[in-house]
């Protein structure tokens, strides 16, 4: 395992720059996650790492050591790609032993370390499959062993799972949270899925339209997200974000602009009149009779939670409980956030106050 530093880089397609100055210092064996919206340049990043993309910019490390014009097979990575990128003439145990064979490394430790990857991924059986014989899981599978049998300082994976159906993608989430455990091999992994990043990452890096949000843990980007950004982007159902202002007659509390009027934080030490995103997660609203009064607009039971979407004022806000609940459109109900869980936005830069 190795640590991977990089350091404002940049990338440019001509005269476009798709990267813009990108910070991120992976420690050895951190298994750390890039998520943002498609075309964010996760994908770039990842490929200028493994040395796939020229660097317009900066530097890329692994190891300590500057890798910029190094090539891409003497970086001592292995990518995992959406597609697999399996050959079909191949079996599953030529597949897994290609890259050695290339390397001309002797016949036994091939089929050792092959063998011992088919252990790892539960593939033993399936040694002589040809790919299109295989399902789309054990398929993804072979395309981690052929990573895995060359026991490279750093493991890139660019949307390993986004091929498989949903139930398969939640095992899969699994599997590879258990490799990382066994294996310790760094992991610099790409998805658009933010429940995929908070459910494997050790760190978590938030992209968007070639810069960096935030780089944190999954629990700093859940509990104190830089900006409104990162805060909707992270958690399902996401965060509720309303516009208003702060009103200070009396009782400092919230004014959305659509009218609804929400508690703040005590000792809230916002200026008056600051106009301010308030923003609060749905699993933070509590029904309570001495809350604020709101109507309900639609119910969604998920069977382990009711998602009620409210309006107040003239925004909808979500709530969710984790329970069955039974209401119905136009019930009314009241509501209470939990004071110690409020977010506040500036509304013209969007960043945490
Ligand atoms: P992501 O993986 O986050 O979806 P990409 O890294 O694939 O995003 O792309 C980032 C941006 O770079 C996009 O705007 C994309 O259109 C652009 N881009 C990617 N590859 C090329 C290329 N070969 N030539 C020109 N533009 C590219
Ligand atoms: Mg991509």
């Amino acid at each position: 395992m190795a640590s991977v530093d990089v350091r404002k880089v940049r990338k440019s397609y001509g005269h476009v720059e798709v990267l813009h100055g990108v910070d991120i210092d992976i420690q050895e064996g951190e298994f750390v996650i890039l998520v943002g919206p498609s075309g964010c340049g996760k994908s770039t990043l990842l490929r200028m790492i493994a040395g796939l993309e020229e660097i317009s910019g900066g530097e890329v490390a692994i190891g300590g050591k500057v890798v910029n014009d190094v090539a891409p097979k003497l970086r001592d990575i292995a990518m995992v790609f959406q597609s697999y990128a399996l050959y079909p003439h191949m079996t599953v145990e030529a597949n897994m032993g290609f890259s050695l064979r290339l390397a001309k490394a002797p016949k036994d430790e091939i089929k050792r370390r092959v063998g011992e990857a088919a252990q790892i991924l539960g593939l033993e059986k399936l040694l002589d499959r040809y790919p299109r014989n295989l399902s789309g899981g054990q398929r993804q599978r072979v395309a981690m062993g052929r990573a895995i049998v060359r026991q490279p300082q750093v493991f890139l994976f660019d949307e390993p799972l986004s091929n498989l159906d949903a139930k398969l993608r939640v095992q899969m989430r699994s599997e590879i949270k258990q490799l990382h455990q066994r294996l310790k091999t760094t992991i610099v992994y790409v998805t658009h899925d933010q429940i995929e990043a908070m459910t494997m990452a050790d760190r978590i890096v938030v992209m968007r339209d070639g810069h960096v949000e935030q780089f944190g843990t999954p629990l700093e980007l859940y509990a104190t997200p830089r900006n409104v950004f990162v805060a909707g982007f992270i958690g399902s159902p996401g965060m509720n974000l309303i516009e208003g202002r702060i009103n200070q007659d009396g009782q400092p509390e919230f004014v959305a602009n659509g009218g609804g009027r929400l508690p703040l934080p005590p000792g809230c030490a916002v200026e008056p009149g600051r106009k301010v995103i308030y923003g609060i997660r749905p699993e933070h609203i509590a029904l309570d009779d001495a809350g604020v009064d709101v109507e309900v607009v639609v119910v969604e039971p998920t069977g382990a939670e009711t998602q009620i979407i409210c309006r107040i004022g003239e925004d909808d806000i979500m709530v969710a409980q984790r329970e069955w609940l039974t209401v119905d459109a136009h019930d009314r109900l009241t509501i209470k956030p939990d004071i110690d869980k409020i977010h506040l936005f500036d509304a013209e830069t969007g960043e945490r106050i």
